[in-house]
């Protein structure tokens, strides 16, 4: 596929490699800081990270590092280089934030240890996203090595909020609207389908939750006096709950928006072991792995506040109550699904109980159509990195900010990368980078860079 590789390759991919190295220390440095920001715990954690990010930014000759935050909101970091004359300005987003780690003493290693491991980078955040932030930096890196410098602007965005449903989003956006402004804007926080395909990732499901509470009676009743007659409310709310989806695991809401996929269906085995199934346990829902997991929505019970089965006592319990999370398919309005969820709750308790539900977050689904000269250059330097073609994927997760983004500056292209694999573990234990794909998803961004200034 030589056709494929623009004519600057062999220059960008030599100064990609010779700045590897001191990107992987740098990725390290920034694991070991655990910037849980959903954890008030770390909340200075998370404020030294959004420090360490501007310091690489300064170090790589930025014009303009600021560490910025709306009212009480996560430290961001916005930082710019100024686009050569007649050249367009790309934003390039990442997070510095990540993910609880689950419980430290389940992890392989460390979490907070970045470990290498048959070629992948082990830690908490290591591919979501401190991966994303390291190929932007390393990006900027390159081509500073490189004659004429940065051959588009560059406006880095580093967001420290992202894994807590990035509530202040729309306020830092509006206040440095002027300053975010770009033609072109990158978001490194997806998931490539293999660690040598690289991905555009062009539909996010939304997201809609809520805590739904069933009460039988006013207070608890002795089992064995009244059960029989009386009912309780931790079985009614399972009831409940169970209506959520019909025999064959699909949800049973009814109004809510399904879509088909033309995607080719994923490896069963892959994804199995991938997600830890044990043997003999079913898929649930109906369709192509697409389709369930990026084009149909999906209803999980999150937690439930019931007494700990160490400290129960012979009583019917007078209430109980569940968080219940709703997947939404693109095209769905979250406002519409979530009054659907809610009426749903309300009409299908059994025995009269009474429902009561609490609304929780509310994220709209994405779709982009990936048509016009950017997303041509996107797909070409892509698959000169990676050595494959480019494949457009949909991701079951929500990232309710680039539909703000979207919303915030329509006239931007949109191209959302991948950091990580479906062996990288994001959210879970012993989450990785795979450190080769790493290098591709850097020279794909140089290359993409490259292009989009003319310089090809
Ligand atoms: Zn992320």
């Amino acid at each position: 596929m030589s056709d494929l590789h623009p004519a600057a390759s062999p220059a960008i991919e030599t100064a990609v490699q010779n700045v590897l190295s001191e990107a992987r220390a740098d990725l390290e440095a920034l694991v070991r800081i655990p910037s849980i920001w959903a954890d008030p715990a770390h909340r200075d954690d998370t404020h030294r990270s959004a420090a360490a990010v501007a310091e690489l930014a300064r170090a790589e000759g930025a014009d303009a590092v600021e560490v910025v935050s709306a009212g009480e909101g996560a430290p961001a970091v916005i930082a710019r280089w100024p686009a050569p004359p007649g050249a367009p300005t790309v934003l390039l987003y990442a997070h510095h934030d990540v993910q609880p780690t689950g419980g430290d003493e389940k992890w392989t290693s460390p979490p907070f240890q970045p470990t290498e491991r048959d070629g992948r980078l082990y830690g908490r955040g290591a591919a979501d996203d401190k991966a994303g932030v390291m190929t932007h930096l390393s990006v900027l890196r390159a081509f500073r090595s490189l004659e004429g410098g940065l051959p588009v602007g560059v406006t880095l965005f580093i967001e420290g909020e992202e894994e807590s449903g990035s509530p202040t989003l729309p306020a830092l956006l509006a206040e440095h609207r002027e300053k975010l402004a770009a033609d072109v804007i990158v978001i490194a926080d997806s998931s490539n389908p293999a660690t040598d395909v690289p991905a555009l990732t062009t539909s996010l499901r939304g997201l809609v939750d809520c805590t739904v509470e069933v009460s039988m009676l006013e207070r608890p009743a002795h089992s064995g006096v009244y059960g029989g007659a009386l009912g309780d409310a931790l079985t009614a709310l399972c009831r409940l709950l169970a209506t959520l989806h019909d025999d064959k695991g699909r949800v049973a809401i009814p109004g809510l928006v399904h879509n088909d996929s033309s995607a080719p269906d994923l490896d069963e085995a892959t994804f199995r072991s991938d997600a830890g199934v044990l043997d003999g346990v079913e898929l649930i829902g109906t369709g192509t792995l697409p389709e369930r997991l990026w084009q149909q929505p999906a209803a999980s019970v999150l937690g439930i506040d019931a007494p700990k089965v160490s400290e129960v006592a012979n009583v019917l319990l007078p209430s109980a109550r569940a968080v219940v999370s709703l997947r939404l398919a693109p095209g769905q309005d979250p406002l519409d699904a979530q009054r659907a969820l809610h009426e749903h709750l309300q009409t299908h308790a059994p025995w009269g109980a009474t429902v009561t539900v609490t609304p929780g977050m509310v994220g709209a689904p994405f779709a982009l159509d990936p048509v016009g000269a950017v997303y041509d250059t996107a797909r070409r330097t892509f698959a000169a990195a990676y050595g494959n073609e480019t494949v457009e994927v949909g991701i079951g997760g929500s990232i309710p900010f680039i539909a703000e983004f979207a919303r915030t500056f329509p006239g931007a292209a949109v191209l959302v990368t991948g950091v990580g694999d479906p062996a990288s573990r994001w959210h879970g234990i012993d989450e990785s980078l795979h450190l080769d794909m790493f290098r591709r998803a850097v020279l794909a961004e140089a290359l993409l860079l490259t292009e989009l200034g003319g310089r090809s």
